[in-house]
């Protein structure tokens, strides 16, 4: 039986390692905590369909076999730059829905929200009703559709 090496309680290095193979892993730890805080909200798995890219894997084009990310984007990573996003589902929620609960979450006023409130960005893909982007970027928050 293989061991899964965990980066934290409920989420492993191999979903968050750069899908094409280089083995590039190098995850922001806000950006885990704040995935672990949403876990505990849910109380549901959430499961990560990209997270870590190397620059290469996020630049190539999806009809390539790449990730088509934007120049810019807050999953690449490689040694020195750790990953700030994840692509993700959470069972039985739709991604407005949860775009809209992370808004709401975020105005409240209490100390518990903290991992809510380093979400900046947020991603919605008109194509894939359930797949959500949240990064820990820094800045103002944003939120965009594909
Ligand atoms: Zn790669
Ligand atoms: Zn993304």
């Amino acid at each position: 039986m293989a061991s899964k090496k965990m980066l934290s309680e409920h989420f492993s290095e191999d979903e968050f390692r750069c899908k094409c193979g280089c083995g590039t892993l190098n995850v922001h730890p806000q950006l885990i905590a704040t995935l672990e805080q949403l876990r505990a909200l849910y109380g549901v798995p959430i499961k990560v369909t990209s997270g870590c890219r190397c620059r290469k894997h996020n630049n190539k084009p999806v009809k390539d076999g790449g990730a088509g990310g934007a120049p810019d984007s807050q999953h690449i990573a490689d040694k020195t730059r750790p990953c700030r996003a994840a692509d993700i589902k959470i069972r039985g929620c739709g991604a407005r829905d949860i775009a809209d609960r992370i808004r709401d979450w975020q105005s409240w006023d209490n100390r518990l929200n903290e991992n809510l409130e380093a979400i900046k960005g947020v991603g919605l893909y008109k194509k894939y009703p359930n797949l959500i982007h949240v990064d820990v970027r820094e800045g103002k928050f944003t939120e965009w559709t594909h």
